[in-house]
């Protein structure tokens, strides 16, 4: 089960002065590699690399699944733990839910329930439902974190441009 919402970050008054533009200014960046995959052959093996830096998005349909998988309306469930981002489809913007990312306190990095901005989708930072060891919601978790494979080509894993298509057109996954 999901914890409670807490208090919102707030970048430090250095940090946000500077930009955060680079691996050392950000302090949410993980300076270390990550260890080689033991057996590319065998895919995603639940290593969390993904969801210790870029949270999946949602398709059409799924906060609907993931509130109901926490006991919570969607409504409170996107307020509590999901921003909107968006992507550019022939000049047209189209929007879609994603986690939210917290800092190293765990604290969201940006406000739940509000668009995000260029800064924000320049941090790498976990998502808020890993909790070190996999996924809180990992029944109802987001299309692209179902689809997503680490050692496949990045051109075999979904783009956000195919996952704005799905909002676009209103298409629920099937799976
Ligand atoms: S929703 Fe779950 S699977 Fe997706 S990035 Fe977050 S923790 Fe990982």
């Amino acid at each position: 089960m999901v914890g409670s919402p807490r208090r919102l970050a707030i970048l430090s008054e250095e940090t946000v002065q500077r930009g955060a533009a680079s691996e050392e200014d950000n302090p949410y960046w993980e300076l270390e590699e990550p260890p080689p995959h033991p057996d590319p052959a065998r895919g995603c093996i639940r290593r969390g690399l993904c969801c210790k830096s870029s949270p999946g998005w949602f398709a059409p349909g799924e906060v609907e699944r993931a509130a109901a998988l926490v006991g919570l309306s969607p409504d409170a469930f996107v307020r509590a733990y999901v921003v909107i981002d968006q992507v550019e489809i022939e000049g047209q913007r189209v929007e879609a839910f994603v986690p939210v990312k917290v800092g190293r306190d765990g604290l969201p990095l940006h406000q739940p329930g509000t668009r995000v901005d260029r800064l924000y989708r320049m941090l790498r930072s976990p998502c808020i439902f890993y909790d070190g060891q996999g996924c809180r919601i990992y029944p109802a978790r987001p299309i692209e974190c179902r689809r997503y494979v680490c050692t496949q080509a990045p051109e075999d894993n979904l783009s956000h441009e195919e996952i704005g298509r799905m909002w676009l057109s209103g298409t629920v996954p099937s799976e």
